[in-house]
């Protein structure tokens, strides 16, 4: 398994099978010496909280837990090394704007997923076989899709249904990544797949019935690989942030959020898109927020009218299901996007993303200039 070197839990330490939640984080600045660190934390611990220290991106990061006050943020703020102390009243921290202001943007294989960029990422639901997944992939990169999506291991309601080719599936999907140059994303289900899928695949994605598999979030909180956590089918916005808490906890600080509509009792769409969920969770949260179109319409005819809307209301990116035979796919044919109805469709998102200032962007490009000014973030 790859452990990122940011591997300590932070700011929900593991204690003793307790998870512990932070109050007040002490950001040092990227100069701070060791000496400063342990001063920090002897500190903290002279105050009757307890410190739990970590390695973020660029900087060592001091949770404390326990009581805050004016008083005491301003004596951590006096330390030699200390660059701001930071009162965090969500209970999700890290994950939080009160604790990093800026938009994060990624950086995937020299993608940036995040900030003014929309990636849109394509692809066929599940991988069938070998022929599929490079006709359909060159479909959706020459359309402009910059992520290669195919599912390896399927969640499937039925155990009957078709549940992936597994491993081959993955490898599959790595040699399509590599000679289309898109960074690749699938499903783990099972964190006894986490390295298989690590070795494989650019960007772990997390199913929404997985979305509160807390083991698993724990186990891709250890690698130092994207995580992309789709909303559960009935999950409030803290509860998403909270799935993305457990990821920052471990040191993964590469998070991608993802709303893909919900249960209600309209039944004319297979899920309700929450269009809403893009701007609250931008709004509560620094993390980039995409938007399935594709899992929640169920049909084909109605994706373009959903994702067109949810770039219109600033989704950092969408998630989109292409086959060029959807009536042969093993899995989600009916609501799969037809190729030139794809190309129709990104060419239309394109238009839509300037009016929002931001711009669809492809591996290669250049990077689009951020509208928020950039607070020591987390370019990872
Ligand atoms: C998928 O992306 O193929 C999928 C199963 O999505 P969700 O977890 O949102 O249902
Ligand atoms: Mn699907």
């Amino acid at each position: 398994m790859r452990q990122s070197p940011r591997n300590r839990c932070y700011p929900c330490d593991l204690d003793g099978g307790k998870v512990r939640i932070m109050d007040m984080i002490v950001v040092m600045r990227s100069t701070a010496v060791q000496a400063d660190v342990d001063r920090v934390v002897e500190r903290i611990g002279e105050l009757g909280l307890k410190p739990s220290a970590s390695r973020g991106e660029f900087r060592m990061l001091i949770g404390a837990a326990g009581q805050k006050s004016p008083t005491i943020m301003q004596q951590l703020e006096q330390l030699p090394g200390v660059d701001r102390v930071i009162a965090v009243t969500q209970p999700y921290k890290m994950a939080s704007r009160e604790f990093h202001e800026a938009d994060t943007i990624l950086d995937i294989k020299g993608l940036r997923v995040g900030g003014p960029h929309v990636n849109i990422i394509a692809g066929p639901c599940a991988i069938e076989s070998r022929d599929m997944l490079f006709e359909i992939g060159r479909v959706v990169k020459d359309a402009g899709a910059s992520i290669l999506r195919g599912g390896a291991f399927k969640p499937r309601s039925s155990p009957y249904s078709y549940q992936g080719m597994g491993k081959r599936g993955l490898e599959l999907l790595q040699e399509a990544g590599n000679e289309l140059k898109m960074p690749t994303i699938t499903e783990v289900t099972d964190p006894r797949d986490v390295e298989i899928v690590a070795e494989y695949a650019d960007i772990f994605q997390i199913g929404a019935r997985n979305m509160q598999n807390f083991n698993l979030l724990l186990e891709v909180g250890k690698t130092d690989k994207p995580v992309f956590i789709k909303r559960g089918l009935a999950a409030s916005i803290t509860e998403w942030l909270m799935s993305a808490e457990y990821v920052l906890s471990q040191g993964n600080h590469r998070v991608i959020l993802c709303e893909r509509g919900m249960r209600t009792f309209n039944e004319e769409v297979r899920f309700t898109l929450d269009v809403s969920a893009v701007p609250v969770a931008q709004e509560r949260s620094h993390l980039p927020v995409f938007v399935d179109p594709s899992h929640a319409a169920g049909k084909r005819d109605l994706v373009p009218a959903l994702a067109l809307a949810a770039v219109a209301a600033g989704a950092a990116g969408l998630i989109i299901e292409v086959h060029s035979c959807p009536d042969k796919a093993m899995c989600d044919g009916p609501q799969a996007v037809l190729p030139a109805r794809f190309k129709r469709l990104m060419d239309q998102l394109k238009q839509v993303a300037e009016i929002v200032d931001h711009r669809v962007t492809q591996w290669g490009d250049s990077p689009a200039q951020p509208r928020r000014v950039e607070s020591g973030g987390w370019m990872s």
